[in-house]
């Protein structure tokens, strides 16, 4: 199993995004990051692709600019090994290690990704290891959910962060953001109500919030219990295809919100914990966010140039 590292991008302190070429000759993005002031002993997050493209085809995401195929579990492997062999040879021993697998790809469509997870703990010797799987619910994966279900149950029973990206509640403009088949609110809380057990952590509603997004705190009371679910609130990265769409992100570099901010007071008076990302500034020039791309960067005429500022490595 063998990664050819093509190009590394990014800042020691703040994270660096890699453009590896896998044993079976896929382009792959992948990414660590930590976040100071915190040291990486304490706290190191690993992002890795576990498609080549992806079908989906988000508004706001530049990994849907094109699809060839999922990766193989060796080519998802590859990723978390290089970084890992790099840094602490096998033996990592970071209080929070996490591993989203969330950079380029809809994790859900690939069988592969769950035989990494189940490999995961024979792999690596990782006390503080958390997987974070962020999906959109793709609709026909029921027993994709159900193997993670066991799996979860299994290795990682209260160190496991499952995320569902649901952006909007109105499932119109929810199929506009997110144009496939998916889960409806009704499914995807049925769902959580059985994956979170005693000790586990809540499942996150995930929302890039945009101001153009309808977000009803009304919806999310209906369905969704605030002892198993939370809500995060994140800004809409700045992409080529966000800003092709128009979007403009409703959540500001301090954490407030320009239209939204009663969705978030109305959540919060009926029990919810809701979290506002805002994340580093730095790493949104990195690109080191998820749903951002640097191959779409780096083949693009029109260059944004506050959104990514890359210091090429190699
Ligand atoms: S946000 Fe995720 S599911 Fe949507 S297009 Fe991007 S990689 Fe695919």
């Amino acid at each position: 199993m063998k990664m050819e590292v093509i190009a590394k991008y990014g800042k020691e302190q703040v994270a660096y995004v890699y453009l590896g070429k896998t044993s079976r000759g896929a382009l792959v993005e992948f990414v660590e990051s930590v976040q100071p002031p915190v040291p990486r002993k304490k706290k190191w997050v690993l992002i890795v692709s576990t498609m080549d493209g992806c079908p989906v085809g988000c508004k706001m995401c530049d990994a849907g600019g094109y699809y060839k195929r999922k990766l193989a579990k060796e080519e998802i492997l590859e990723q978390i090994l290089f970084l890992v062999n790099q840094r602490f040879d096998r033996h990592v021993p970071v209080e929070k290690f996490k591993i989203q697998f969330a950079r380029v790809g809809e994790p859900a469509l690939n069988d592969a990704v769950l035989d990494v997870l189940e490999e995961l703990p024979t792999v690596l010797d990782a006390p503080g290891l958390l997987p974070s799987i962020s999906t959109v619910a793709p609709f026909g994966r029921t027993e994709w959910f159900e193997r993670l279900f066991e799996i979860k149950e299994k290795h990682y029973r209260g160190r496991f962060q499952m995320q569902f990206s649901i952006h909007s509640t109105d499932e119109l403009q929810r199929d506009e953001i997110i144009p496939v088949k998916k889960w409806n609110f009704e499914e995807i809380a049925r769902y959580g109500e059985k994956f979170v057990k005693e000790g586990d952590r809540k499942i996150t509603l995930n929302f890039a919030l945009a101001s153009e997004n309808i977000v009803n705190a009304g919806v999310i009371k209906k369905y969704f219990s605030p002892d198993k679910f939370l809500v995060k609130i994140t800004p809409v990265n700045p992409t080529y295809k966000a800003l092709e769409n128009g979007l403009k992100s409703d959540v500001l570099g301090d954490g407030s919100l320009v239209k939204h901010a009663r969705f978030v007071q109305e959540l919060k008076d009926a029990g919810f914990e809701v979290i506002i990302s805002v994340g580093e500034l730095e790493e949104n020039k990195i690109g080191s966010n998820c749903g951002q791309y640097i191959q779409r960067h780096l083949k693009s005429q029109f260059k944004i140039s506050e959104g990514y500022d890359l210091v090429r490595e190699n």
